[in-house]
């Protein structure tokens, strides 16, 4: 599988800022030859054209001739990603960036050997043996620290586990995550924390203090993000969760805190980890989970309904007695959403029996009995 090894750098920092000043050059380059194109009709130029087009000028860039044509080729990549007919130039606002061949880049002890010069880096975590692929690069963040971002191949993901033990998990606003275990998962209010700091920055016009400010609360989420999927990836071995929209929810009043949240980052965590770690990962509707009755599986004329609803936390089933906790019901709906539960497992599992409730017992995959919806 590949994966992106990011490593902080020390060194030859000046360096790079003036690299990424010819890349800026190089691409500006490339937008102008397609603006070209378009006012005389012309076809428009792919990566290998832009190549051929800045051929020998790596030299008087002082850039290595690999990145110039990665910097070529990615212009091409994104304007046919993008649909566009051209894009926007670089400047001096745009985050620093040089692009490079992954064959290029050599692992020198703790650090990086690459066109000539050592970069040594904050050797945070080992690479692993693979190999580099195209795509790596070097970045700068706002805060003007260049990172390097190593694309690396590793062998095979992990064989697949057993589905033994499932969650299903209910992402909220209220408590972050909710799973079907009961356990409730608070949620963070990492920007609400420092809205204050950062308004007094903001208003004397600090703002490299703003940024770090920023930094920090992002640095703050996605740790807080990792930990969690990281211990929930080791605990269980299928993991069931809601596509909450959460775009569409940004729009709604709730917005600052469905930004705070990060959802979608933190899903994309859970999905490459459980990949990883051969752990099963799968997003599935969240309609009327939080309506159904997990026990019985009705609607019943009881339920919490539409967002008028959002207060009700408790709630009866009008149909069979059960009390059930709004999010722990939800995520219980989610996890029978799960294909295992469903009855069809993927064909190289078999179809595995599980019985209903949360402490699911393994069962011989060679059974052909039908898992009865409850
Ligand atoms: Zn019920």
């Amino acid at each position: 599988m590949i994966l992106v090894y990011r490593y902080r750098v020390k060194s030859l920092n000046g360096l790079l800022n003036q690299q990424s000043r010819a890349c800026n050059f190089v691409w500006n380059f490339c937008n102008d030859r397609q603006k070209d194109a378009l006012r005389f009709g012309r076809r428009w130029h792919t990566g290998f054209d832009l190549n051929k087009l800045t051929a020998g000028s790596s030299k008087e860039l002082g850039l290595h001739s690999g990145t110039v044509n990665a910097v070529c080729e990615q212009y091409a990549k994104s304007r046919s990603q993008k649909k566009r007919p051209y894009l926007r130039y670089r400047g001096k606002k745009s985050l620093g960036w040089v692009p490079f061949k992954g064959r290029e880049l050599k692992r020198e002890g703790d650090a990086f050997r690459f066109a000539g010069n050592t970069f040594r880096v904050f050797y945070s975590r080992v690479l692993p043996e693979g190999k580099i692929r195209d795509g790596s690069n070097f970045s700068r963040d706002s805060r003007g620290n260049w990172f390097l971002n190593v694309v690396i191949e590793v062998a095979g993901a992990a064989e697949a586990r057993p589905p033994v033990k499932g969650v299903g998990i209910d992402l909220g606003l209220k408590d972050f995550a909710t799973l079907s275990t009961g356990e409730k998962i608070e949620a963070q209010h990492i920007y609400r924390s420092v809205e204050a700091t950062l308004a007094v920055a903001q208003r004397a016009g600090k703002k490299k203090r703003v940024k770090a400010i920023h930094a920090k609360v992002a640095n703050h989420r996605s740790d807080f993000h990792h930990k969690l999927s990281t211990r929930i990836v080791r605990e269980f071995d299928y993991i069931t969760v809601g596509n909450v929209n959460a775009a569409g929810l940004a729009k709604t009043s709730m917005a600052k805190s469905v930004l705070d949240a990060g959802w979608s980052s933190f899903r994309t965590k859970l999905a490459y980890k459980a990949v990883k770690h051969g752990a099963w990962f799968e997003e599935v509707s969240e309609r009327f989970t939080s309506q159904v009755c997990s026990n019985c599986g009705v609607l019943p004329d009881s339920r919490p309904r539409g967002i008028a609803d959002l207060g009700i936390r408790n709630w009866i089933c009008s149909h069979c007695g059960c009390v059930h906790d709004r999010d722990v019901n939800a995520a219980k709906n989610i996890l029978n959403k799960s294909s295992f539960r469903a009855g069809h497992g993927t064909p190289e599992v078999g179809t595995p029996v599980l019985q209903g409730g949360e402490d699911v017992k393994p069962v011989s995959c060679h059974s052909h009995e039908q898992i009865k919806p409850n």
